[in-house]
């Protein structure tokens, strides 16, 4: 038999031993009722971008989807097998949850593939062809004069997040229910270096840093 990683081993035990005793009975309730999250969150795979650590929540808080560059597709009603959409369908019409928040980050390698202009190479380039859904037919996303490659890749990471909320819209289950007030969709970037969280405020389109709002 392989070796099962240690350091999963080792946290499980410190999970069972620390963690679980406290929210032991939370568990065996979740289990009985059954989860009823009030949030999604979509974020991206990076391993330094966990919405449950950032969030610091418990069990059955958040229903989390997480994927390269933290994209929502759009509705494509096809033949063929959508996670994000399926997930996105579970999490708003049978636990329908009030907020869906898309976590965008510094430093994403996704992101990062696509501004290098990535091609798909082979049958097998699943990454550039997912980025290339970030992209509207006809859309083109350059970086501008006078702006670092740093600002660049920022503002595309934060554009990803624009284009995600943008793309939730157009599945019909989300739409009806952010017009009649039952959802609301919300925007986030996580500062790696820093560990700051900035929330997207619609109306304005700037990230605000959450420390700054009071609510
Ligand atoms: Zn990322």
């Amino acid at each position: 038999m392989k070796l099962f990683p240690q350091r999963l081993l080792e946290g499980y035990r410190a999970f069972a031993t620390q963690r679980l005793p406290a929210e032991q009975s939370r568990y065996r309730e979740l289990s009985e009722r059954g989860q009823s999250p009030e949030v999604m969150v979509i974020g991206c795979c990076d391993s330094r971008v966990s919405p449950e650590v950032i969030f610091d929540v418990g069990p059955g808080e958040l229903f989390v989807l997480r994927n390269i560059a933290n994209l929502v597709p759009i509705y494509q009603p096809d033949e063929n097998a959508h996670g994000v959409s399926a997930a996105l369908e579970f999490a708003v019409t049978v636990l329908r949850v009030k907020h869906i928040v898309i976590l965008g980050h510094a430093q994403c390698g996704g992101i990062r593939a696509f501004v290098d202009k990535i091609e798909p190479l082979s049958p097998g380039d699943f990454i550039g062809r997912w980025m290339s859904m970030f992209i509207k037919p006809g859309e083109v996303v350059e970086q501008r004069a006078h702006e670092s490659m740093t600002d660049f890749v920022t503002r595309i990471e934060k554009a990803a997040v624009f284009r995600s909320i943008e793309n939730l819209m157009t599945f019909p289950f989300v739409r009806t229910r952010v017009e009649s007030g039952e959802l609301q969709l919300h925007g986030a970037y996580f500062g790696v270096a820093e560990g700051s969280l900035f929330v997207l405020d619609r109306e304005t389109k700037q990230f605000k840093s959450a420390r700054e709002i009071s609510q």
